[in-house]
């Protein structure tokens, strides 16, 4: 045709394009997830202006038709269309974020060296994590997108998947060649190879049912219904089955674990909300990750009265909380909230703030009822529990967040019935307070990055221990933050055994000769020297003051009342940085 425009792709598409169509592919049905998703966004944007505006959008559907014999497969939506410009931009470059990161780590893995066993693994990621629309070369000669956008205007974006893609007008009807009256027709000319995968209508029906479940419109394959549009977060606990909660978790949050933890939680004051929180039982920014978050965005959906508002909503949480996965749905929020006034709305925040405080509270009613459970998810997911402690809006969640940290501790392993050994338990700090021995005021810590062997052999460790006073084991740089942040817990000092002093530090040492196991302590007159000689020959001008003691057991010396190892460290790091 005439009008008829030919553009190459972007470098960056092009080499996506490269990996999808040239990988060894095991997952290629994942094509069918994808373009059912955006086909389900079309459409939720489209329900989403009509609602905003007071009008009826009519029904709106996803209708899929497979023909093994002429080799096709068509996916059409009513949805918001796309006009000449978005055709180019949205099918013509990676906006989105995660396949960008998926082009470089394909990038960085693969450099020039295109061995079989790299483009294997590349399809491993692609099949988990989804490339978008591209997904459709991976079994497709050729693809045509006809498009109607809301000002009538009908297009035609054609590509085989090499370096460049048509766009021409086309007319608007219901026959091949020609762009529903509102919407997206997509056509894949399936590969022959592929056909009995993309074109056999059995073989698309079972992949909608494993991915596609959970779309909140009609789904039709060649006629028939293939889901049910069930709004899960409506619904109470006992009404949803584990798998199709987790099956939905794996929907909504594009995850590809199994939540540890669910919390179906409505309220009707002072906001009225509806929602289905998942708690990951991996960390979805560990390893690679197709939807990384950015920002302000949250791991949430934002709904009003099952109206999508908003994807991933921004501004809802607390940075500390993005790990979380689900649906909140509050009937307060305004469907003709502008994204930006989304962003910075007190209601928004208050609704965030009475979600995390609800969910915080679960963790704590599951690490009672599970304990085993949650401390192996809190070794995973621990991390975030500890940001909120140290992050900007600590003052808002500390004291919520301070129970859920787990610590091992300077007691002995035990065994428990089922374990094959004895394993050190994890305590949280109401039950470290719980069982304090009479007399011993403060709640002390180490902080031992080289793990509990370092621990175990700390000089400062000695006298506590001699007293059976517990000491917590911390085993991260950035626990010391912790716990200067957390600073007192139950009325009792977190204090560093780097740091604390004791009665026996100040005592006399040689009225404490029986002390000593060898019999041959130093008199009064002799250790007077010895330390002399420390602060003013040995060490000058590095220690404050060298004191006798009979606080140690078995080692000769120790440093107190300095900085802790770890500040040391850190601040070290942190001028580092700044040079
Ligand atoms: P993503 O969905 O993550 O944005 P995709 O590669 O799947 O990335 O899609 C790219 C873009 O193409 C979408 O953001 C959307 O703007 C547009 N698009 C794709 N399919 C449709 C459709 N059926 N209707 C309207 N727009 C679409
Ligand atoms: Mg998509």
């Amino acid at each position: 045709a005439a009008a008829e425009e030919t553009h190459a792709f972007q470098a960056e598409t092009r080499r996506l394009l490269d990996i999808v169509t040239n990988s060894l592919y095991t997952d290629k049905e994942v094509f069918v997830r994808e373009l059912v998703s955006n086909a389900s966004d079309a459409l939720e944007k489209c329900r989403h202006d009509f609602m905003a505006k007071g009008e009826d959008p009519g029904e709106l559907a996803v209708a899929i038709k497979v023909d093994s014999d002429k080799g096709t497969f068509v996916i059409e939506d009513n949805g918001l269309g796309m006009s000449k410009d978005d055709l180019a931009s949205n099918l013509g470059t990676i906006a989105r974020s995660g396949s960008k990161a998926f082009v470089d780590e394909i990038a960085g893995d693969a450099k020039d060296d295109k061995t079989a066993a790299t483009s294997t693994a590349a399809a491993n990621i692609i099949g988990k994590f989804g490339v978008g629309f591209y997904s459709a070369f991976m079994v497709s000669d050729k693809v045509d997108v006809y498009s109607c956008a809301g000002d009538g205007s009908a297009h035609r974006w054609s590509s085989a998947g090499d370096g460049s893609y048509t766009i021409a007008p086309c007319e608007v009807g219901d026959g091949d060649g020609q762009a529903p009256a509102r919407g997206t027709r997509i056509v894949l000319h399936v590969k022959e190879q592929d056909k009995t995968l993309a074109a056999a209508e059995w073989a698309v029906e079972s992949v909608l049912k494993k991915y596609s479940a959970f779309v909140g419109f009609p789904v039709t394959l060649n006629g028939k219904r293939t889901n049910s549009i069930d709004a899960l977060w409506t619904k109470s606990a006992g009404e949803v089955s584990d798998e199709d909660a987790a099956a939905f978790y794996r929907f909504v949050g594009g995850a590809i674990d199994t939540p540890a933890f669910r919390l179906h939680f409505s309220a009707d004051a002072p906001l009225t909300i509806r929602s289905l929180l998942f708690a990951p039982s991996d960390n979805p920014e560990r390893g690679f990750a197709g939807r990384q978050l950015e920002g302000d965005q949250s791991g949430l959906s934002l709904y009003s009265r099952r109206v999508l508002i908003q994807q991933n909503a921004r501004g809802l949480f607390p940075q500390f909380m993005r790990w979380v996965r689900g649906v909140v749905d509050c009937e307060d929020v305004p469907l003709n909230i502008s994204r930006e006034s989304l962003q910075d709305s007190d209601l928004i925040r208050r609704l965030g703030d009475i979600i995390t405080k609800r969910m915080l509270k679960f963790l704590g009613e599951r690490a009672k009822k599970e304990p085993e459970k949650y401390v192996k998810w809190y070794g995973k997911m621990g991390v975030f529990l500890k940001e909120g402690i140290c992050g900007d809006q600590s003052y808002m969640y500390k004291d919520a967040l301070t129970p859920l940290l787990r610590f091992e501790t300077s007691s002995e392993a035990v065994k428990s019935e089922g374990d094959d050994k004895p394993r050190h338990a994890q305590i949280s700090l109401d039950q470290y307070v719980e069982r304090m021995p009479e007399g011993q005021k403060d709640i002390y810590y180490l902080v031992a990055p080289g793990g509990r062997k370092q621990a175990e052999i700390s000089p400062y460790l000695e006298h506590l221990k001699r007293k059976g006073h517990e000491v917590l084991y911390l085993y991260a740089h950035v626990d010391e933050f912790v716990m200067q942040h957390i600073r007192s817990h139950n009325g009792k000092k977190l204090v560093s055994v780097e740091m604390a002093e004791f009665d026996e530090d100040s005592k006399d040492a040689k009225k404490d000769d029986d002390t000593t196991d060898d019999g041959e302590s130093l008199g009064g007159e002799a250790m007077e020297k010895l330390c002399q000689w420390f602060a003013e020959e040995a060490l000058p001008g590095r220690v404050t003051g060298v004191k006798a003691s009979s606080r140690l057991v078995g080692s000769p010396a120790l440093l107190t009342g300095h900085e802790p190892e770890a500040m040391r460290r850190y601040r070290m790091m942190l001028s580092m940085m700044s040079d």
